[in-house]
């Protein structure tokens, strides 16, 4: 499924393209599942600046490797996950110092490489993860991203008791289960209305699950927003306890309104988190099977992939999309 030019309203056109030939240290994985991810609406959209052109998105490849090029050390046959880091260039001063996330030449799957709305990826094979094998391919895409950065933002929070997550998709889902798991407390914050996300969340452990606009029963130690929205910055600055830290988890967001410095004050922190490293991955895709993090899947056919992001925009996907070719 091939994007062409992104910007508002644009699609993907379902294209047959030549078999991709693994390189040097790459390998060739035939996808057996994709994770759809907001970042994907993001590229769609135009909202992140230079893509490759056209381009395959998607960066939660779980697949079987299926050819390799010389030096990879990765068997035939073993199921393997592609996630959003896709090469680092191992030589500055954010790579040498274990903050290959922030590389400056660093380049994303699904955005600077083809990813894996397709049939068949080629990814660099020391950049790719071992799938833990209780995990089915549908069930294990969600945790390379959606997982994964969520887990790094819920690291970010230091060791907050009480946790408020905004936006209950496919990060919330996953992360709610580690945090509960780690003894935290969730409260949950959907779009207002969203009575059917409340329940899904409270369902998942959530303890209170409200709208976005909610005041929170209590205050909280840490918010994490998965939703692009600033609004919700201030919003979840003001239910934060003094010394408590607000993580924005998304790699766009809109802008964020001005707001009386009382809201930070306090030592309230407010940070970003971006993308992943290698050892997050190996990290969380160790403790997933240990809590165990289940992930709850609607599977689209490649050919759906607009269906699949269009409903994800319309918020009423329950869990995570998953592209199956
Ligand atoms: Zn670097
Ligand atoms: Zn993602």
């Amino acid at each position: 499924m091939v994007l062409d030019s992104p910007g508002p309203g644009a699609g993907l056109r379902d294209e047959e393209l030549p078999e991709p030939e693994p390189g040097a240290g790459q390998l060739r994985v035939r996808v057996e599942a994709c994770g759809v991810c907001r970042t994907d609406l993001h590229v769609l959209d135009g909202e992140l600046p230079d893509p490759k052109l056209p381009l395959v998105l998607g960066h939660q490849i779980v697949g079987v490797v299926d050819a390799a090029g010389e030096e990879v050390d990765l068997a035939r046959g073993e199921r393997v996950g592609v996630p959003w880091l896709g090469w680092t260039c191992g030589e500055c001063g954010f790579c040498l110092s274990g903050r290959e996330n922030l590389c400056d030449r660093a380049l994303f799957t699904g955005y600077q490489l083809d990813g894996g709305y397709a049939e068949a990826a080629v990814a660099d094979a020391r950049f790719c993860f071992r799938i833990p094998e209780s995990y089915p391919p549908q069930q294990a895409a969600p945790l390379l991203c959606a997982g994964l950065i969520g887990f790094r933002a819920l690291r970010l929070a230091g060791d907050a008791e009480r946790v408020g997550l905004y936006g209950f998709g496919a990060s919330a889902h996953v992360i709610a289960q580690v945090a509960r798991w780690q003894g935290r407390r969730v409260f949950a914050f959907t779009r207002e209305g969203d009575a059917d996300g409340q329940e899904f969340a409270r369902s998942l452990g959530a303890e209170w699950a409200g709208a976005s606009g909610d005041a929170s029963p209590e205050p909280l130690d840490a918010a994490i927003i998965f939703a692009p929205a600033g609004e919700l910055v201030p919003a979840a600055l003001r239910v934060v306890e003094k010394g408590g830290v607000v993580v924005c988890a998304g790699i766009h967001m809109s802008d964020i309104p001005s707001f009386p410095y009382d809201l930070l004050w306090g030592e309230r922190v407010l940070r970003s988190v971006a993308n992943l490293t290698r050892a997050d991955g190996e990290e969380f895709l160790a403790l997933a099977p240990r809590v165990p993090v289940q992930t709850s899947v609607q599977p689209f056919g490649l050919t759906e992939a607009n269906d699949a992001l269009a409903r994800l925009r319309a918020g009423t996907i329950r869990g995570a999309a998953v592209l199956v070719p």
